[in-house]
């Protein structure tokens, strides 16, 4: 018999969703509708809270959405149920029949940043050596790929936060730079009290988010900058910090290199220059500078508002210059970080899934890499291909002449969460074989010929790495349904259906011991840690070596470049498209209630009925101009596409602009209107800015 609830164990682990990774305890409910009941467990990082995410993630373990058998698609075009057998027999004959035709690299893989460490390593050694393809990139090229861009070239290494959340309970001055933390994640918000009680929260948005919000009543300053003029506002800063000699000369001349070079191209960023491009008044790019120079603890932020552009390395590298200016990167009480946004954004980029990359955060291209790794796997380093092509090249080539034939598609939504996304739902019907492995049938796997059914959060054992680099279990609370397989068993079956070299482990804790002795010695090192060293309580920021331990604070004495220094490097600001006459700047983010492409959040009831349409985010005098009301129908458009939504009126935004969420799915897909332009450094697509024309359709 069922224990009884009030007296049943509960399972330690942690939230399904975002980067902030919340400690939860599930404690299973057997007389209930929902299989466990959810709790916040205290945990340094989210101090027993939860959101309204959190606090529903049961109802995604009883959806009745969820898929228990494979699916395979029919002459007839139907999906049907088939046997597991049948399932995997077609996609093996199928990718090796694609293989042969037209070589390894017209099968591609697409993972994402919420998988956990052990599959999103699996992942990238499947694809290397099992389907023998350079093609496979992931969704965090989508999501971090301009922060760790910036961060590998300023540090010489990657990690979000390189310091405890906690470290930022004392600071006196945050700069928070294109993040809402007050929706996205809330119980990180507890973190910025400290600064608010000191009235230096400062935030940057062009909308007042709910976060922005939070520097009211003398909390701080909310700068409210022409959307895609964050570079911009960062030289304005730089150049009154330079000119003003409000940096750390001492710091600067001991720890960086390229000061002269950056000194220069910045000399004529003058406040007054800056505000014009910005709409921030010269007066308070001057205050802000100052400041931010005589704080006794001071922070910069960045997030995705700012990264998520076509310039957005170079934006979130002059944040690095600004910090490193004033000589925050591993000074106690100060420092630089990006906030991470997806569950395993911080892992799933280390292990391998990347484009460039091998696991423990290596570049795929360095030969001692690619040997230590090969003999981590047993196989010879020439097998490994060399570099793939990153995420949105990659979706572009699927059925074009040289490009993907086949694609599997693992823990992303791509047809809800690419930029331009209609070329993207061409791209894959053109595909001879797609594959997706979901636990529910979402939008892309609605495409898909064969569809596999997975095991999700609370069915499964594994690590995830949260935003300031700390490795979390995520623990088993319930037995998966029937007819449900871990993705560690499908890659397995396949990879001895294709006759592929190495091992196949599917039991996680001896994968992550895999991925460990695969990371030893490179920048993200696991080679220390274990599943028992994690269940026995250790507190694991990495990089955490064999022969050493966890390392909380990054840059104490030195950077991760050769010669210990961080480098200044110069940038430029773009010049970008702006709205002409009646024409909107279009902004988008996310809701409270909703994550990501919402294949999950949407399946909620309660976060579905919070916030259940697309609602379109309009300043009183744009809608008074327009002849607009609360609840009318707009169509909105541009070249790539068109959609429609409600109007939401509300005071929190600019005139020039239109803020639109991007959880929702087909034909209110916000990336119907978003542009597939790629940051030359890291390949992250402009999502944060596009020009749209907006008309009536319906009144209210
Ligand atoms: Fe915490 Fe993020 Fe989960 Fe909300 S969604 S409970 S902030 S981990």
């Amino acid at each position: 018999a069922a224990a009884p609830p009030d007296t049943a164990p509960a399972t330690a682990t942690h939230c399904p969703y975002c980067a902030l990774q919340c400690a939860m305890s599930l404690r299973p409910t057997p007389r209930e509708r929902l299989p466990v009941a959810v709790a916040g467990r205290d945990f340094p990082t989210n101090r027993g809270g939860l959101c309204r995410k959190g606090w529903t993630a049961a109802e995604l373990l009883a959806t009745p959405d969820r898929l228990t058998s494979p699916l395979l698609r029919g002459d007839d075009g139907e999906l049907r149920t088939v046997s597991w057998e049948d399932a995997l027999d077609h996609v093996a004959a199928r990718i090796a029949a694609l293989r042969a035709e037209s070589g390894p690299d017209a099968i591609g893989v697409f993972g994402g940043g919420g998988l956990t460490n052990e599959k999103a390593y699996q992942l990238g050694k499947f694809a290397r050596i099992a389907l023998r393809t350079s093609r496979i990139d992931y969704n965090g090229r989508f999501c971090m790929s301009s922060a760790a861009a910036a961060a590998n070239r300023a540090f010489g290494i990657d990690r979000g936060l390189p310091f405890p959340l906690t470290d930022l309970d004392t600071a006196e001055t945050i700069l928070l730079l294109g993040s809402n933390v007050g929706d996205t994640m809330p119980p990180f918000v507890s973190h910025l009290q400290g600064a608010r009680a000191r009235g230096g929260l400062v935030v940057v948005d062009p909308r007042r988010s709910t976060t922005a919000a939070l520097t009211a009543d003398g909390a701080g300053l909310h700068l409210q900058p022409v959307p895609g003029a964050d570079l911009p506002l960062l030289l304005g800063l730089i150049h009154v910090v330079i000119a003003e000699r409000l940096y750390d000369e001492e710091y600067v001349g001991r720890r960086t290199t390229g000061f002269a070079a950056l000194r220069r191209s910045v000399a004529a960023w003058w406040p007054e220059r800056a505000a014009q491009a910005t709409g921030v008044p010269a007066d308070t790019i001057r205050s802000l500078s100052r400041r931010l120079a005589t704080s006794g603890s001071t922070y910069i932020l960045t997030g995705r508002g700012v990264e998520q552009h076509a310039d957005g390395t170079d934006t979130a590298t002059a944040a690095i210059n600004l910090a490193l200016l004033l000589g925050l990167p591993g000074t106690p009480g100060n420092g630089y970080g990006t906030l991470t946004g997806q569950g395993n954004g911080q892992g799933g980029r280390e292990h391998g899934q990347k484009s460039d990359q091998l696991p423990g955060y290596r570049r795929i291209d360095d030969p001692a890499a690619r040997a230590h790794v090969a003999a981590v796997w047993g196989v010879d380093p020439e097998l490994i291909p060399g570099p793939g092509v990153p995420a949105v090249q990659l979706l572009r080539s699927c059925g074009r002449q040289g490009g993907i034939r086949a694609l599997l598609v693992h823990g992303s939504n791509v047809v809800v969460s690419s930029p331009h996304v209609q070329s993207v739902r061409d791209a894959l019907g053109r595909l001879d074989l797609l594959v997706v492995s979901d636990f529910v049938l979402s939008e892309t796997a609605r495409m898909a010929d064969v569809v596999l059914p997975v095991l999700q959060w609370a069915e499964e054992e594994g690590t995830m790495t949260n935003l300031d680099g700390r490795v979390l279990r995520r623990r088993r609370a319930v037995p998966p349904p029937a007819g449900a397989r871990s993705e560690l068993w499908i890659m397995a079956e396949l990879a001895r259906r294709l006759d592929a070299p190495g091992t196949w482990d599917v039991e996680p804790s001896r994968v992550f011991d895999e991925l460990a002795r695969a990371s030893a010695g490179g920048p993200a090192d696991y080679s220390g840690l274990s599943h028992e060293l994690l269940d026995a309580g250790e507190v694991a920021h990495w990089p955490y070596p064999a022969d050493g331990e966890s390392t909380p604070r990054m840059f104490a004495h030195r950077f991760a470049h050769p010669d210990g220094r961080a480098r200044l490097v110069a940038v430029r600001a773009a010049t970008r498209e702006s709205p002409r006459g009646a024409q909107l700047s279009l902004i988008t983010g996310r809701l409270l209630e909703h994550y990501q492409s919402g294949a999950q959040t949407r399946r909620v009831p309660e976060l579905t009925e919070a916030s259940a349409e697309l609602v379109a985010q309009l300043h009183p005098a744009t809608a008074r101009d327009r002849g607009l009301r609360d609840g009318d129908r707009v169509r909105i458009e541009n070249g790539r596409g068109s959609l429609e939504a409600r109007v939401g009126v509300s005071g929190n935004i600019r005139p020039d602009t239109v803020f639109l969420p991007f959880h929702f799915p087909d034909d209110q897909s916000v990336n119907l209107l978003t542009d597939d332009r790629l940051d030359p450094v890291s390949s992250m697509p402009e999502f944060k800015h596009a020009v749209v024309d907006l008309t009536r359709v319906d009144r209210a």
